[in-house]
């Protein structure tokens, strides 16, 4: 846990948030300003700053985490319509957060290319 990391205080439930799931690996809450009718932010509890930071060891935790975007794509219902699950690395990627999250979006038809 990194004292000075939002996501970490999130997961560790230090800062209360609305949470669609968690399990002993990650936690997923809705994000505060949604980008479209389903907006649900999956994170690690591992502090991990960007993607670029994974390493083998993280193999598991990262299917997880696919695993997890995929269950609650069928539990918010957007599986079938279809959806998106990003990953924002660093400056020109859009990073505002260093702790890893994946966004899963969905309810709407999403744009290509992305803005
Ligand atoms: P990124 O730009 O990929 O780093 O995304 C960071 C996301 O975190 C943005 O979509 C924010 O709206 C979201 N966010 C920031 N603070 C909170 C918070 N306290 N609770 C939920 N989502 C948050
Ligand atoms: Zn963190």
């Amino acid at each position: 846990m990194m004292d000075n990391c939002l996501f970490c205080k999130i997961a560790s439930g230090n800062i209360a948030v609305e949470k669609v799931y968690e399990d002993d690996q990650v936690v997923a809450f809705n994000d505060i300003d949604p980008q479209a009718p389903v907006h649900i932010l999956i994170i690690p509890r591992k502090h991990i700053a960007c993607i670029s930071d994974i390493t083998p060891d993280d193999n598991e935790l990262i299917g997880h985490i696919h695993q997890v975007a995929v269950l609650l794509a069928a539990k918010f219902n957007i599986a079938e319509d279809g959806f998106r699950l990003v990953n924002n690395c660093n400056d020109n990627g859009g990073q505002a957060v260093y702790h890893l999250h994946y966004h899963l979006l969905g309810g709407r038809k999403m744009n290509w290319p992305p803005g």
